[in-house]
């Protein structure tokens, strides 16, 4: 029922990962198992066997042609330098070629003790489980890259994080775990034969058309341009849909310019530019604003490791690299105003837009409204006249979207389509529905008492973003004030 493994990680050079085993758990169940991702990888559904899957989601079986791995990576923790982190939860089983004829990595995340555990002790609650499970598959659905979730399974074992709480096994599948911590590793040792192996991996992987150039310097400095245009797009990307990923360090910047791992995350309600989640970010590092400047903080500790693949003379390296991080903030711009555009029902290009956008937001802030059902009640207001009494309402005062309105139905005009394909761009870029915070609490809380019925729920609307959900539950509304979560916690 498993494809088969390539191994190319199990293959490094033993100083660039440890062999590792998951450890058993006591009375594993499947929960969640999604059949068209499996499908995707190449998994035989035909064959599909409850048991064996169980198995080896639950880490008690090794399937067969896998060589897990535990991979070696450092990292910028809150601008804190930490020159061993690696994967102390997570086991990488191997890379399977999907039906794209891309690879995928398959981990496994809660299997237990690894070499690079430290003082943990490898497990993972059910709670981040089921967020990560959540979020990364709505991000799927909103169109933000990202790692996805295979399976997860409980473990029928208690882990402790202050209280006990049940443990659970997440399988994640990502087009590689490749970070910028991976490189900061092997560059805060002086290894440049291992960052060249890397590097050219992640060209092999990510960004194959780079292997034309055959100007070693040009091709590295060439990797990260590219990891740096993905990288722009992927946190405009992730503006648009509101999200706050609670924990930018290097380590949980992927090469490949995926979403990686998922910890305190949240989508933000009433917009807020200064939003923060997370338990542990008590500056407001991560704040949904900070992001973007996160990112060009982190792509220079890339272009760091870069240096000696770049330019045997550092100095010409660093000259030659620096206008690609100066740069990404513009570069990051203008991802976002093709983002916002796209949000305001735009498909020709003008100047002002990003204006245009800016200022709903502001309109947005002054009234406290909710992100994403301003956005999607646009489709309301697209014809002068009509009250736009569900947008309005959203408001607690509406001076500045009044005043905002006839400028983006101005705009509107000038698009040259139709009033019906404005309001269906827009419907179709909103979204109704996103795993908001409160409702991922819900469900993490009945699940802990055995109810998997809310996780469910949820999952099969923030999988299917643009539809108004029927139902008794509204999964489109923000919370009330006594539903509000205003703080996530770390899986560890
Ligand atoms: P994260 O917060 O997920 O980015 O993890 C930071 C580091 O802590 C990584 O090296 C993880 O593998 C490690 N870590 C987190 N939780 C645990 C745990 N329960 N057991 C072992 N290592 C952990
Ligand atoms: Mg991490
Ligand atoms: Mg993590």
């Amino acid at each position: 029922m498993f494809p088969s493994f390539s191994l190319r990680y199990a293959r490094f050079p033993d100083h660039m990962r440890a062999l590792s085993q998951p450890t058993p758990v006591a009375s594993p169940r499947l929960f969640a198992f999604n059949r068209p991702l499996a499908e995707e990888l190449g998994f035989d559904l035909q064959g599909y066997d409850d048991e064996q899957a169980t198995q080896v989601f639950s880490g008690n079986r090794t399937p067969e042609g896998a060589e897990p791995v535990a991979m070696a990576y450092a990292g910028h923790q809150f601008a804190n330098f930490v020159p061993q982190l690696g994967d102390g939860r997570a086991l990488l089983l191997g890379e399977v070629v999907d039906q794209h004829g891309r690879y995928r990595d398959i981990q496994l995340k809660g299997s237990g003790r690894t070499p690079f555990s430290r003082g943990g002790d490898g497990r993972s609650p059910l709670g981040p489980v089921l967020r990560e499970y959540l979020v990364s598959e709505a991000m799927h659905a909103l169109g933000v890259p990202t790692s996805r979730a295979l399976a997860a399974v409980t473990t029928g074992e208690r882990v402790v994080r202050g209280m006990p709480e049940p443990g659970a096994v997440l399988t994640r599948v990502a087009a590689s775990h490749l970070r910028v911590g991976t490189f900061q590793y092997f560059a805060a040792r002086g290894d440049t034969e291992a960052l060249r192996l890397l590097a050219d991996e992640a060209i092999e992987r990510h960004y194959p058309h780079l292997q034309a150039l055959t100007d070693d310097g040009e091709r590295y400095l060439a990797l990260l341009d590219a990891v740096a245009e993905r990288q722009a797009d992927l946190v405009a990307r992730w503006m648009g849909v509101g999200f706050i990923h609670g924990v930018m360090n290097t380590d949980n910047t992927a090469i490949s310019g995926e979403t990686i791992d998922y910890g305190p995350c949240a989508f933000m309600d009433r917009f807020n530019p200064r939003t923060v989640f997370s338990s542990i970010d008590e500056q407001g590092r991560y704040a949904y604003v900070n992001q973007p400047v996160v990112l060009q903080w982190n792509l220079a500790r890339f272009a760091e490791t870069l240096v000696p693949l770049i330019d045997s003379d550092s100095d010409r390296a660093v000259e030659r690299a620096t206008p690609i991080i100066r740069d990404l903030a513009e570069r990051y711009e203008a991802s976002w105003r093709q983002v916002m555009r796209a949000k305001l029902g735009l498909a020709t290009e003008e100047d002002g837009d990003g204006e245009l956008a800016q200022e709903l937001l502001d309109a947005m802030q002054q009234g406290r409204a909710d992100f994403h059902l301003s956005f999607r009640y646009l489709a309301d207001a697209v014809e002068a006249g009509g009250e736009a009494a569900r947008l309005g309402g959203e408001f607690e005062q509406r001076e500045a979207l009044d005043a905002w309105l006839p400028r983006w139905r101005e705009r509107l005009g000038r698009e040259g389509v139709s009033h019906a394909d404005i309001v269906a761009r827009l419907q179709a870029t909103n979204p109704a529905v996103v795993p908001r915070n409160h409702r991922v609490a819900e469900a993490i809380a009945a699940a802990e008492q055995d109810d998997f019925g809310p996780f469910e729920a949820l999952l099969a609307v923030v999988t299917d973003p643009y539809t108004m959900p029927a139902g008794e539950v509204d999964y489109t509304r923000p919370p009330r004030d006594e539903e509000r979560v205003l703080r996530t916690f770390c899986g560890t």
